[in-house]
C-alpha cells in the first residue's frame, strides 16, 4: 500500500499548547529555504532577538530562541547555570516545577523544595524562609505561569526576593510570555526561557531564551565544563551573534525562524500590553460563560491564568466523552487535566492567536450543546 500525504483537519486549538496558528504565521513557514549561513537570513536572526527583546522586555545582549521546545529551554538554563554541588531552591506548585527539580538533581546539583499546592501561586513567604534557611543557595528556580494548573505566580516579588538575598533566578515563562504581564528587566530576572507554542501562537519546537548580564557572569565563572555541548550557551553565542562572523554551530531550523520572526512581529504590531489586556478580555468572557454552564475555576481569582483555564467540569459529565465529542463533532480541542487534576478538571486555553471572541464564542456554544443534550 502506498502511503498518501497527511492532510490534518483545521482544529480550533484550546488547550495547553500548541495553540492555534495564524495563517500569516503558516504563511511565513513556507517561505523558501535559504541557507543559515546565508547574509539575509543572518539579518532575519538579528531582528528575530531584537523582536524577541521587546516580547520578554529586556535589553540583554543574550536574547535568542534554542533550536528545540521549551523543554530544551529549560535544560539550557540549568545546564549552564547549575554546577555539581550547587543548592538550588525549586518552587514546585505543578507539573513543571517538578521537571525543574529533575534537571537540578541530574545535574549533581542538590535542590531545596518549596512545595505549594497544586492550583496555588508559588508562595513568596515560603520561598523567603527558604532563602533564610539556605544562605549558601545560588539560585532560586520557579514557574511564572504553571500551565499544568492555571496559576500565576508573581515573578516580580520573587525576582525582588532573589536579588536581595543575592541569588540567580532561573524564572520558565513557557506560557506566560506575551500572555501576560512580564518585564524581565525591570523584575530582574537572570535566566529566562519559554516556548513558541504558546502565546506567542507559533510552530512547536522552538524556545526563546534569554541570560542577564549576571546569569552570564555566573556561566563564565564555572568551574566544571557544561555537560551539554548542545545547549552549552557559550557556543551558541557564536552562531547568533558576532559581525558579519558567524560560525556554524548547528543547522538552524531556518523555516520554523520565519514563523517565529512573523509571530512576533504580529505581537510587535499589536503592541504587547495590548495583547495581555486582550487575553484578560477574552478569559473574562469565557468565565462568565462557563460559569454559567456550572464550571467551577481551579484557581482563585487573585492568581488566575488568563491564558489557561484550569475547570472542574460539572458533575456527572463523562469528561473524556465530551472531549471526544468535542474534537470530533466540532473539531475543537480542550486540554485534559494533568497530574492530580486528571479526571478531575480540563485546562481551556486562550493562548496567543486562540484568544479572540471567535474562539471563545465557539467553545461556550459547542459546550453548550454539548452538556445539554
Ligand atoms: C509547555 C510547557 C513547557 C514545555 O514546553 P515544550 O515545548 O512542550 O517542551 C515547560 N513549561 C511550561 C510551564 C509549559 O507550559
Amino acid at each position: 500500500m502506498t502511503i498518501q500525504s497527511f492532510i490534518p483537519p483545521r482544529r480550533i486549538l484550546m488547550g495547553p499548547g500548541p495553540s492555534d496558528i495564524s495563517p500569516q504565521v503558516l504563511q511565513a513557514l513556507s517561505r523558501p529555504t535559504v541557507g543559515h549561513l546565508d547574509p539575509l537570513f543572518i539579518s532575519m536572526m538579528d531582528e528575530l532577538k531584537q523582536l524577541l527583546k521587546y516580547a520578554f522586555q529586556t535589553k540583554n545582549e543574550f536574547t535568542i530562541a534554542v533550536s528545540a521546545p521549551g523543554s530544551a529551554g529549560m535544560e539550557a538554563c540549568f545546564v549552564n547555570l547549575v554546577e555539581p554541588g550547587d543548592k538550588v531552591i525549586v518552587c514546585r506548585n505543578g507539573v513543571f516545577g517538578e521537571r525543574m527539580r529533575e534537571n537540578v538533581v541530574r545535574i549533581g546539583g542538590e535542590a531545596i523544595i518549596v512545595d505549594d499546592e497544586w492550583g496555588a501561586p508559588v508562595s513568596t513567604d515560603k520561598v523567603e524562609q527558604a532563602l533564610k534557611d539556605n544562605p549558601d543557595c545560588k539560585i532560586l528556580a520557579f514557574v511564572h505561569a504553571e500551565t499544568s494548573t492555571g496559576a500565576l505566580s508573581d515573578a516580580k516579588a520573587l525576582g525582588e526576593l532573589a536579588k536581595q538575598y543575592r541569588v540567580l533566578t532561573i524564572v520558565d515563562t513557557v506560557t506566560s510570555l506575551g500572555g501576560v504581564e512580564l518585564r524581565v528587566d525591570d523584575w530582574q530576572l537572570d535566566a529566562v526561557y519559554s516556548g513558541s507554542q504558546k502565546c506567542l501562537s507559533c510552530v512547536p519546537g522552538l524556545s526563546p531564551v534569554t541570560f542577564s548580564a549576571k546569569a552570564i557572569e555566573k556561566i563564565q565563572s564555572r568551574q566544571s565544563p557544561i555537560q551539554s555541548w548542545f545547549l552549552d550557551q557559550s557556543l551558541v553565542l557564536g552562531y547568533w551573534s558576532g559581525e558579519g562572523k558567524r560560525s556554524y554551530h548547528h543547522t538552524a531550523p531556518v523555516n520554523s525562524l520565519y514563523a517565529l520572526h512573523e509571530s512576533l512581529v504580529m505581537l510587535q504590531n499589536e503592541g504587547i500590553e495590548n495583547a495581555w489586556r486582550r487575553h484578560q478580555d477574552m478569559h473574562e468572557k469565557l468565565k462568565v460563560g462557563l460559569e454559567k454552564l456550572g464550571f467551577k475555576f481551579v484557581v482563585e481569582e487573585s492568581s488566575r491564568l488568563p491564558q489557561l483555564n484550569a475547570v472542574y467540569f460539572p458533575e456527572g459529565v463523562d469528561e473524556a466523552k465530551v472531549r471526544a465529542h468535542l474534537l470530533n463533532t466540532y473539531n475543537l480541542e480542550v486540554g485534559a487535566g494533568l497530574g492530580s487534576l486528571a479526571g478531575k478538571a480540563w485546562r481551556i486555553g486562550l493562548m496567543g492567536y486562540g484568544a479572540r471572541p471567535e474562539n471563545v464564542s465557539l467553545c461556550l456554544k459547542a459546550l453548550e450543546e454539548t452538556l445539554t443534550n
